[in-house]
């Protein structure tokens, strides 16, 4: 009861600081006027680039929308290189936003946040941090990202193993040098298809231990089109970002609104082969209206693609390895490489299928499955996160009634709407599970959710409510339609993450909102109309 009618350190502390909290913070501080606390526990800015620094981290969004828009000035100033930004790139971008609006004097880096605590008796968050912050704010907002708890498997032996290991999602800040080595990738993931080809060029031998085939489309990936950026997105870039906001994935483009089953196998082959040619969400976003809900329309996509890989890949041996045949294109997260397949041609490079032969154990020299010990001086883990709800977990979160988030969510993520979760007032998820996040151009999710969010407080603060907090009945029919909608689609089809399918132990359950950025944000957008529908404002605390 001590601090009933204290005000708190700060109106609101942010978790990270990658996009997600970047954005909150400027938006809130220059924007809203509130005092706002970020902590992050790199020594810079950057989330996810920060982190994931392995060969050939790149995005798969074009550049040209994969930014912050609230700064026409910032838009048109910024110019990428790439058709795609490169992870060095995309780091250089965020620390120049971070410098450009003058952020870090609200960041505290090199500092992890253990604890956050609900107060009832005057519903102020209190944080504690492993560097002995304790601090009190009114809001909490978390902008850990949704693929940042990184996941190395518990094989037998790693301990013992007397070369180098790595994680792709914790890469050294150092260059690794892998001339004249011999490397085992395991996994082949978006971060192992990304960076096998690279690694290949540079290493004396690799070894790519394959557990699910993949299906995966070229990128195109080179230098930016220039007259393209200057003639046709510099110019309109309010609309080319509209159109942006309200799609499916987040990206301007166009689907064909036809069904693959209604055309021609003619036609259909025409449309898949102009789709590779100009590669990555292209092929995909741009394709017919039913790839990712009927099975007999997913097949010929599919089909279309394991053509593709036997053109590619000479050896047919590899070529069958390679084959995705146990579940459908898009049921996993669609993956864009650059040279993937080709890798597979080179002399120094082998495919070794652990699905039918399964790693037993990590042995002081290296790997060995269960028909063969392979010798390494260097294994390379790109084998994925713990995704969406890992994060969330490392961290001691607890709402009323001193309920423990890991203890609310022990059966799956429940949230009204993917921002916040009941027994948690005041604390808001920026692309937290329940929203389209993972499946979207991730900036697009990102900056929804921060208007969404600071408009909120701000409605509060007018309001003079102090705290809001997801009603009961609102959550559980918001997790009923997440439910309902992937239930049709190919993404039941698959042991993802999406599905938690990649932690042995976690619940199996569609964590992400699949019916698409702008049906998203009409919806978010009308239950603010109505007056935050579903969240209860309450006056009286505090
Ligand atoms: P991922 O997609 O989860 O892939 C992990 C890979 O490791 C899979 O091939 C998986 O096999 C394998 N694996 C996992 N545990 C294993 C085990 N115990 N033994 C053997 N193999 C194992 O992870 P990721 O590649 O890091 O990508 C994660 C997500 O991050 C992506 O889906 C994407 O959303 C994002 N990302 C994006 C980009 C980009 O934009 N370009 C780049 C990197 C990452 P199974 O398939 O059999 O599970």
């Amino acid at each position: 009861m001590a601090n009933l009618g204290k005000p708190p350190d700060f109106d609101v502390v942010v978790i990270g600081a990658g996009f997600a909290g970047l954005g909150m913070l400027r938006r809130l501080r220059e924007e809203n006027g509130m005092s706002v606390q970020v902590y992050e526990t790199g020594d810079g800015v950057g989330g996810t680039w920060y982190w994931n620094r392995y060969p050939g981290a790149r995005c798969d969004s074009e550049s040209y929308v994969y930014c912050f828009t609230f700064s026409k000035e910032l838009l048109q100033d910024w110019d990428w290189s790439g058709k795609y930004p490169e992870q060095p790139e995309i780091l250089s971008y965020l620390n120049h936003v971070a410098d450009r609006f003058d952020l870090r004097r609200n960041i505290q880096f090199n500092t992890r946040v253990t604890s956050a605590r609900f107060l009832e008796d005057t519903s102020l968050w209190e944080i504690e941090t492993d560097q002995g912050d304790r601090v009190t704010a009114q809001f909490l907002i978390t902008g850990i990202g949704c693929i940042s708890s990184g996941n190395v498997p518990d094989i037998k032996g790693l301990d013992s193993f007397q070369g180098e290991w790595y994680h792709t999602g914790s890469w050294p800040h150092e260059k690794v040098d892998f001339a004249g080595k011999r490397v085992a990738v395991i996994g082949t993931g978006s971060s192992g298809i990304q960076s096998i080809p690279v690694i290949a060029e540079q290493a004396e031998h690799l070894s790519v231990f394959q557990r699910t085939p993949q299906y995966t489309v070229p990128a195109r990936h080179g230098t930016v089109d220039r007259k393209f950026i200057e003639e046709k997105i510099k110019p309109n870039y309010e609309e080319v970002l509209e159109k942006a906001r309200w799609s499916v994935g987040g990206f301007p483009i166009d689907r064909d609104e036809r069904s693959a089953l209604e055309v021609t196998a003619e036609e259909r082959l025409e449309a898949y082969e102009a789709g590779w040619a100009e590669g990555g969400i292209r092929f995909l976003g741009a394709s017919f209206k039913d790839i990712s809900v009927d099975r007999r329309a997913n097949d010929t996509m599919s089909e279309f693609i394991r053509n593709k890989i036997r053109e590619m890949v000479s050896d047919p041996e590899t070529v069958e390895k390679l084959l995705p045949t146990d579940h459908p294109f898009g049921s996993k997260r669609p993956l864009i490489d650059t040279n993937y397949f080709d890798t597979y041609n080179r002399e120094n490079v082998e495919l070794i299928d652990i699905r039918h032969s399964p790693i037993q154990e990590i042995t002081p020299n290296g790997i060995r499955t269960e028909d063969e010990e392979y010798e390494f001086d260097m294994i390379v883990f790109a084998t994925g996160f713990d995704a969406m709800t890992g994060t969330y977990f490392k961290m001691d979160i607890r709402g009323r009634n001193d309920l423990s988030l890991k203890e609310k969510w022990s059966e799956g993520p429940k949230t009204y709407l993917g921002l916040q979760t009941v027994g948690f007032p005041n604390m808001f998820m920026i692309t937290g599970p329940g929203s389209p996040s993972v499946l979207s151009n991730m900036p697009v999710s990102i900056e929804q959710h921060i208007d969404w969010i600071a408009d909120l407080l701000q409605f509060m603060r007018d309001g003079d409510i102090k705290s809001v907090e997801a009603d009961e009945n609102a959550e559980t029919a918001w997790v009923a339609h997440v439910n309902e909608v992937a239930e049709p689609t190919m993404y039941m089809l698959a042991d993802s993450w999406y599905l938690g399918a990649n932690i042995p132990g976690k619940p199996r359950v569609f964590m992400p909102y699949v019916g698409g950025v702008g049906n998203y944000r009409k919806k978010c957008n009308e239950i603010a109309d109505n007056g935050y529908e579903g969240f209860i404002l309450d006056a009286g605390r505090r």
